[in-house]
């Protein structure tokens, strides 16, 4: 399959202030030098705690965030070298599904006008063609015409996303990031709408980096997937074996934490320990080592390498060939 986004060595980091007195600036390091490849009609699921920096990369890829530096060349081309002008042009093949559909949708405007604006910016349609389409897409979603005149607050928190998936499709992308989109949702409108967004990205041929806490969410969706720790890719592998055989510690604590029926099977699993760490002050070496069970003197002192383990599966561990003592 063709490459259609490919991030090189991407950073971003923000001031968040300092102590004056002592003359220091506090820096949050969100994004450390990440790299990965996304294919035309792939999936790649990017999971990590909150605050890790997987939503603040999504927002880098689309620059909706101004990275500080790397390169995201999107069908060959860097977004990071465009105009603003170019940039606009362009952002209409990359979209963004949000995981608040009622904070982005905008409460005034009507379910047509909301769906019709891209249309309208881009100069894509108007008139009855523009009706005509903002319909069509509601139809693809699963809503229908009785809902066009309704607005934002009058749709359950499932009906809004498909709003905003409507929204993101209007202007045709290549590319979607979807980012936490089914978080807000109950368990059984999350299965609905991922099922919504597998069957739109088969009409539409779209590719999708979607991004998620918990690796419960993206398993049925995702031909691979990208775990991030602190800033960092600790792992990238094609889903199949990265569910069957993590190759690093924070991806095995993470499939531990997916509920499992059986409650013996929860009690043998080891806990993380304590709680991520700051970025502002990560630890040395490897930023796992502080929570993992697997950690030695090398891990304090240096910083592993996202490594190939071979068919196509990538890990940032010292010790990936132990990695599986505590999987249950
Ligand atoms: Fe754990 Fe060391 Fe591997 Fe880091 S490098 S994940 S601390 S074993």
């Amino acid at each position: 399959m063709e490459t259609l986004l490919e991030v090189r060595d991407l950073h971003k980091s923000f001031n968040v202030g300092g102590t004056p007195l002592a003359g220091k600036r506090l820096r949050l390091t969100a994004v450390d030098g990440v790299s990965f490849t996304l294919r035309r009609g792939e999936t790649l699921g990017l999971v990590g705690e909150s605050g890790c920096g997987k939503s603040t990369t999504g927002k880098a890829i689309l620059r909706l965030v101004e990275p500080d530096s790397g390169q995201v060349l999107f069908a060959g081309r860097d977004l990071l070298q465009f105009s603003a002008r170019s940039l606009r042009e362009e952002r209409r093949r990359m979209q963004m599904i949000f995981q608040d559909p009622y904070s982005s949708l905008n409460p005034r405007q009507s379910v047509a006008a909301i769906i019709g604006e891209p249309l309208r910016i881009h100069g894509l349609a108007k008139g009855a063609e523009l009706q005509r389409e903002v319909l069509r897409l509601l139809r693809t979603v699963g809503l229908g015409p009785e809902h066009l005149d309704r607005y934002p607050h009058e749709f359950s928190g499932g009906q809004r996303q498909r709003i905003g998936i409507a929204r993101a499709l209007a202007v045709s992308p290549d590319l979607i990031v979807a980012d936490e989109p089914v978080s807000a949702l109950d368990l059984s409108i999350q299965a609905q709408i991922i099922n919504l967004l597998q069957d739109v990205q088969q009409q539409f041929e779209l590719s999708y980096l979607f991004i998620a806490h918990d690796l419960s969410v993206i398993e049925h969706i995702s031909d691979r997937v990208a775990v991030m720790y602190l800033g960092r890719l600790v792992e990238l592998a094609p889903a199949t074996d990265l569910y069957r055989a993590p190759r690093h510690p924070y991806s095995e604590a993470l499939l531990n934490a997916v509920p499992v029926p059986d409650p013996k099977l929860r009690r043998q699993a080891p806990r993380l320990l304590g709680e991520p760490p700051s970025p502002i002050t990560p630890p040395p070496g490897c930023h796992f080592h502080p929570r993992c069970p697997y950690a030695r003197d090398l891990c304090r002192e240096q910083r592993p390498p996202l490594a190939d383990q071979g068919g196509g599966h990538l890990a940032a561990c010292h010790f990936s060939s132990e990695v599986g003592r505590f999987r249950i």
